[in-house]
C-alpha cells in the first residue's frame, strides 16, 4: 500500500526548508502520496510539483486554512486543489492580510511584557511579512534566550493568557469548506485533538463541520495519542467522514513525526484518498 503523508510545512509558511526540499526529504523517507500544507497560502505549490516528478512521488496540492470556530482558532487542511482557482486564491490572500497587523500586536504584547525587538527578530525568520506566524515568534524568542525549546514557547508566550497572546479573527468554518470544494478541493478537520473543547464542543465542532460539507477528519496525527486515534476514527464513522493522516512535519529537529512515519489508519474508516 502507498505511504500517505497529507500535511506538512514549507518555507512558503512556518516550516524551514522549501518546498524542493520538503519533497526531496518525503521521497528519502519512502513517502509514496505527499501533501504540502502549507498555512493559508498556495505560492510553494509550483515548485513542490516538479520536485515530486523529479523524485518520482505524487504532490497533492493542499494548503492549511486558518478558521475562527466558537472564539477558538482551529485549523482545516484542503486536500486535491486547483492551485490556479481564483475563490480560493482571493480568500486565502484575504485570511493572510490579516497577518501583518496581527504580529505587530503580538511585539507590541511582548515589549509589554519586557521583551523588546521581536517584530524585527520573527521576521528574520520569515520568507514574505504576509507569511509571518507565531512559530517565526517562537524562534526568535528560542534564539533570544527567552525560552529553551519550541515546545516551551507557545506555553509561556503564545497561547491564550499568555504575554504574547493576541485575539485574532481568521476565516468562518462554512467560508473555509466552501472555498476548498470550489477549488475542488477536500476538506480536512486537522489535529482535532489539539483543540480547547471539551467532549460536547468536539462533537459540535465535527457535526457542524460535516454539516457544511466538510470531507474528512485528520485521524492520525502526531498531535494525538493512540486512544485519540480510536476515539476521531470513531467520531469519523459515526458522522460519515473519512479520515487522513498527516505528520504536521515543519522542519528538522521542529517535528514531533519524521515526514511519513505515521500508522496506519485504525480499521473501519474510509481513508480520504478512497477515490483518487
Ligand atoms: P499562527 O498561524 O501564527 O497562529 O501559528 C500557528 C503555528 O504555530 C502552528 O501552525 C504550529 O506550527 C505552531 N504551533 C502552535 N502551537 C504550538 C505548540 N504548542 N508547539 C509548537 N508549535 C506550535
Ligand atoms: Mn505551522
Ligand atoms: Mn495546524
Ligand atoms: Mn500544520
Amino acid at each position: 500500500m502507498p505511504r500517505y503523508d497529507l500535511h506538512c510545512h514549507s518555507t512558503h509558511s512556518d516550516g524551514l526548508l522549501a518546498p524542493a526540499a520538503v519533497v526531496a526529504r518525503a521521497a528519502a523517507c519512502g513517502v509514496d502520496v505527499l501533501a504540502l500544507t502549507d498555512h493559508d497560502e498556495l505560492s510553494g505549490l509550483a515548485e513542490a510539483r516538479e520536485a515530486a516528478l523529479a523524485a518520482g512521488i505524487t504532490l497533492i496540492c493542499g494548503s492549511e486554512l486558518s478558521v475562527t470556530w466558537a472564539g477558538i482558532t482551529i485549523h482545516i487542511v484542503a486536500l486535491g486543489i486547483d492551485p490556479a482557482n481564483a475563490t480560493l486564491a482571493d480568500s486565502l490572500a484575504a485570511i493572510r492580510g490579516g497577518r501583518s497587523t496581527r504580529a505587530r500586536r503580538i511585539a507590541d504584547a511582548l515589549a509589554t511584557a519586557g521583551i523588546e525587538g521581536a517584530y524585527e527578530g520573527a521576521m528574520r525568520y520569515v520568507t514574505s511579512e504576509r507569511l509571518v506566524s507565531r512559530t517565526h515568534f517562537a524562534r526568535y524568542l528560542v534564539e533570544s534566550g527567552h525560552a529553551r525549546e519550541m515546545k516551551d514557547v507557545f506555553a509561556r508566550y503564545l497561547t491564550p493568557g499568555r504575554p504574547g497572546h493576541v485575539e485574532h479573527e481568521w476565516a468562518q468554518l462554512s467560508d473555509a469548506v466552501g472555498w476548498i470544494h470550489a477549488a475542488g478541493g477536500q476538506a480536512v478537520v486537522a489535529h482535532p485533538g489539539r483543540y480547547q473543547v471539551d467532549a460536547g464542543g468536539m462533537r459540535r465542532l465535527l457535526t457542524e463541520f460535516r454539516d457544511a460539507g466538510g470531507d474528512a477528519i485528520e485521524v492520525v496525527s502526531p498531535s494525538h495519542t493512540r486512544a485519540q486515534y480510536g476515539e476521531f476514527a470513531t467520531h469519523a464513522r459515526v458522522l460519515g467522514l473519512r479520515a487522513s493522516c498527516g505528520s504536521d512535519w515543519h522542519g528538522p529537529g521542529e517535528s514531533w513525526m519524521e515526514l511519513g512515519a505515521l500508522p496506519d489508519l485504525p480499521a473501519g474508516v474510509v481513508p480520504v484518498w478512497r477515490n483518487w
